[in-house]
């Protein structure tokens, strides 16, 4: 069991080239511990100033010829797999500082580092494994794909995963030979500043990775603008990631790869075993006080077990323990990210209790100390609420009643999002026909929040752009291209 001791912060600055430097502008900015809301500790602010030094240091790494390019594949497989295993050495201490930061609790984190570890690992093992086509083209040509590095990266990754988000992106785009300037959230860089030290320990070259701690009007925008950045890779909020990438698209075509919000329904047929289903319908959206993308945060529940199965809900709800990480192991739900998220949520709840939607538990801020919410849940949610319609990223979950199948499906498809789904049922045909007909990216048959490397993580409609992970997610950082070579035809 890892540590339930705060951890020490041993790195607050930008890295670039490298280095360990302070900002430009020598400004920084506290991290808030959110079980507390009080500071952490003060990391350095990078801004357009810093972008820049990121970017020249990327472009000389990325120069043809330089070690990076030149590299063996193998190679290159060798030294992320050596990512992986410094990693590991550090794990316990990797587990605390995204607990810290992030107040997730402890076995969540663990699963967290140790899923990261798993992506370096995966992505280390594609390196030489990465292929073109020859292709039978008319004439005399010799014809081939090479699938090439993009160039420069530009990631900006969001506060819910700190270091899972950072593997998906950081993992990919070094196996296919690229270069990266990567932005943490601003609630918590620190997991991703201490992942800037690994590069440097296992001897990365300078400027193959860059990590700028720093604000997403300022450092990010900085990114998204800047001309020799290629793609830009975004996991946060459809509001931000259209903006985002209208962007960089606007300015010069990056390929843009976006993770954003979801409102995914979970579906629960009269058929389905109830334990399995309560457990799967609970983790499915209090995980991570609420605050992941892929939570099912639209319930819907056959009319023959509605009763029963809220009764179930509410009691499984009531057993979660709330608290910060470092008190105990069986913490099962922390605090919310931020003050800012915490007011967010309860206005939400406030908005179900106004608009008509039937209270079973929970509804409130717990104490004043630090940012946790009861976990909540609501029933008789209508689509016309905000309940129904806004991704609410809290502990809060809301049920719906149904009737036929038809019913449920225009149901669950009705919202801008299609990022995950899932269905709990016995039946052959209730699991197939409403897999093929639910509107998402991702969808789980008796279970939900399944994810594996091998297997492509991203949404339909706004939820997203292109795929993470698995071999999909590979092929958002590459490049293709072809070459005719002309020759002769005739034995001399
Ligand atoms: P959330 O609502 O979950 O905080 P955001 O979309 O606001 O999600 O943030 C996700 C990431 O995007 C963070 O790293 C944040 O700093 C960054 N970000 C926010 N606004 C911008 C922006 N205008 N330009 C670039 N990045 C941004």
């Amino acid at each position: 069991m890892a540590t339930l001791k705060a951890p020490e912060i041993k790195f607050t600055q930008l890295f670039i080239n490298n280095e360990f430097v302070d900002s430009a502008s020598g400004k920084t900015f506290e991290v808030l511990n959110p079980t507390t809301g009080k500071p952490i500790v003060a990391v350095q602010e990078a801004d357009k100033a810093d972008v820049d030094k990121a970017a020249k240091a990327a472009k000389n790494a990325f120069e043809p010829g330089s070690v990076w390019r030149s590299m063996n594949a193998s190679t290159r497989g060798r030294y992320i797999n050596k990512l992986a295993d410094a990693m590991e050495k550090n794990l316990d201490y990797m587990i605390a500082l995204e607990s810290l930061d992030n107040g997730k609790p402890i076995p969540q984190s663990q699963f967290d580092i140790e899923f990261s570890i798993r992506v370096f690992r995966y992505f280390a093992g594609w390196t030489d494994k990465i292929t073109g086509k020859t292709l039978k083209v008319d004439g005399d040509y010799f014809c081939y794909t090479r699938h090439e590095p993009v160039g420069i990266c530009g990631q900006i990754i969001p506060w819910n995963f700190p270091c899972l988000m950072l593997s998906w992106k950081v993992a990919p785009a070094l196996a296919t030979g690229n270069v990266i300037i990567l932005k943490p959230a601003e609630q918590t860089p620190l997991s991703a500043i201490f992942f800037a030290s690994l590069v440097k320990e296992v001897g990365f070259p300078p400027g193959v990775v860059n990590v700028l701690p720093g604000f997403g009007p300022t450092a990010g925008m900085a990114i998204v603008e800047h001309p020799d950045i290629r793609k830009l890779a975004f996991t946060g909020s459809t509001e931000i990631g259209k903006m985002v990438a209208a962007r960089a698209i606007d300015l010069n075509l990056k390929r843009c790869t976006l993770e954003l919000g979801g409102k995914s329904p979970i579906i629960v047929m009269p058929d389905a075993d109830i334990d399995q289903a309560i457990q799967s319908c609970h983790v499915g959206i209090f995980l991570n006080s609420g605050q992941v993308c892929t939570a099912g945060s639209r319930l819907f529940v056959h009319e023959d077990i509605y009763d029963i199965f809220i009764d179930l809900l509410v009691k499984r709800a009531n057993e979660n323990k709330v608290g910060c990480p470092f008190e105990s192991h069986s913490i099962d739900q922390g605090p919310q990210i931020s003050k800012e998220q915490l007011d967010k949520i309860l206005d939400l709840i406030e908005s179900g209790k106004k608009e008509g939607a039937k209270l079973h538990c929970g509804g409130n801020q717990i104490g004043t100390e630090g940012y946790f919410v009861e976990p909540t849940i609501f029933s008789e949610v209508k689509p016309s609420m905000r309940l129904w319609r806004e991704e609410i990223f809290g502990p809060v979950q809301s049920v719906i009643k149904f009737k036929t199948r038809k019913e449920v499906v225009d149901l669950a498809n009705d919202t801008q999002y299609g990022l995950a789904a899932s269905v709990f049922t016995k039946n052959i045909d209730d699991y197939l026909t409403l897999s093929n007909q639910l509107q998402a990216g991702m969808v789980w048959v008796n279970d939900h929040h399944v994810f594996d490397t091998v297997a492509p993580f991203g949404g339909f409609k706004m939820s997203g752009m292109g795929r993470e992970l698995s071999e999909y997610g590979l092929q958002q950082y590459t490049e293709v291209k072809v070459v005719f070579v002309k020759h002769g035809s005739e034995a001399k």
